[in-house]
């Protein structure tokens, strides 16, 4: 009886397949990492599964950060994304020897990369397999290493990468571009480019979730008389309309003016706070006309309504 315990080789990546699907995985606005399929790759060109020869491995997955605007995250944006990646070597093709120097077969694991222990016990034999030391598991061994990159066959370089933010796209989410990550050794595949969206605020806008939040301010004549102002919102100003004796608090409700549901459909809406600025400063003149108001002011002229707390937590439902 022999039970066989040997790893698979060291070809075959952490990584599962790469998906080359353009939709987001997941309905929830809050996801920590989203996919998209970037421009073409070198996607599923060559498997590195199982079998693969000794030393090829998939490349490793870089980071990369794009800081789009509010209002770029809600229209969807392209943005050039710098990063740092490592690609195979031009001096020596990746092979990590000088030109014209001599490559010979690692004596210590025969070329396969890795070496393997027997135990034998009462059980049946065990065969343990662990990455060759002295070739590092590339099963080859150079003369003299390559001195653009010291023998690793890979070097680093400075990439751009064009990223489509979708619109909707939420502050610290990850977008995924398939197969432009560090290269792989052997010419297995590369890894991914993993980039970390850092959606930049707005001053004038508060996002909670699709929906966002921003103030008006009315002095007390245009709140009590009424208005037309232009209030900004993610797609330009608007103008609207304020009855006569608007109250601070009031909530106006912009239906559909919101963030874009990130791959979905329609948008969240866009809540207009009230805010009436009072006068700080009163000449002798203002003063006596308020005071002369004041006392022609009746109960019909203040009527109650929904209280201004009860309109404040409105504007959070
Ligand atoms: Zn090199
Ligand atoms: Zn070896």
């Amino acid at each position: 009886m022999t039970a066989s315990a040997m790893r698979g080789c060291a070809a075959a990546g952490s990584s599962p397949a790469t998906s080359t699907s353009e939709a987001f995985p997941t309905s929830s606005p809050r996801s920590s990492a989203t996919t998209c399929s970037g421009r073409a790759g070198a996607r599923g060109a060559r498997g590195a599964g199982p079998g693969g020869r000794a030393g090829r491995a998939r490349g490793g997955h870089a980071a990369a950060e794009a800081e789009p605007h509010l209002l770029e995250a809600a229209q969807g944006v392209t943005r050039q994304v710098p990063y740092r990646v490592a690609v195979t070597c031009g001096r020596c093709a990746g092979a990590g020897a000088e030109p014209g120097t001599a490559v010979t077969t690692c004596a210590a694991c025969g070329g396969s990369g890795r070496l393997q222990h027997v135990s034998r016990s009462v059980f049946g034999e065990f065969v343990r397999s662990q990455g060759c030391p002295r070739c590092s598991g590339s099963g080859r061994v150079v003369e003299k290493p390559c001195r653009e990159c010291e023998g690793g066959g890979m070097v680093a370089d400075e990439r751009t990468l064009d990223v489509e933010i979708p619109p909707g796209i939420h502050d610290g989410q990850r977008i995924r571009i398939s197969g432009e990550g560090h290269a792989g050794s052997g010419g297995a595949r590369a890894g991914d480019v993993y980039v970390l969206v850092r959606v930049r605020p707005d001053r004038r806008f508060v996002r909670e979730g699709n929906d966002v939040f921003s103030t008006v301010d009315l002095t007390i004549t245009q709140a009590a008389l009424g208005a037309t102002l232009d209030v900004p919102t993610l797609e330009g100003d608007l103008e609207l309309e304020f009855e006569p004796g608007t109250q601070p608090g009031e909530i106006r409700v912009l239906r559909g003016r919101g963030m874009p549901v990130l791959q979905g459909f329609g948008r969240g809406d866009h809540r207009v706070l009230v805010n009436v600025r009072v006068p700080r400063h009163l000449t002798p003149e203002q003063r006596r006309a308020l005071e002369e108001f004041e006392q022609s002011a009746d109960e019909r002229t203040y009527r109650a309504d929904e209280g201004f707390f009860e309109k404040l937590k409105s504007a959070f439902r």
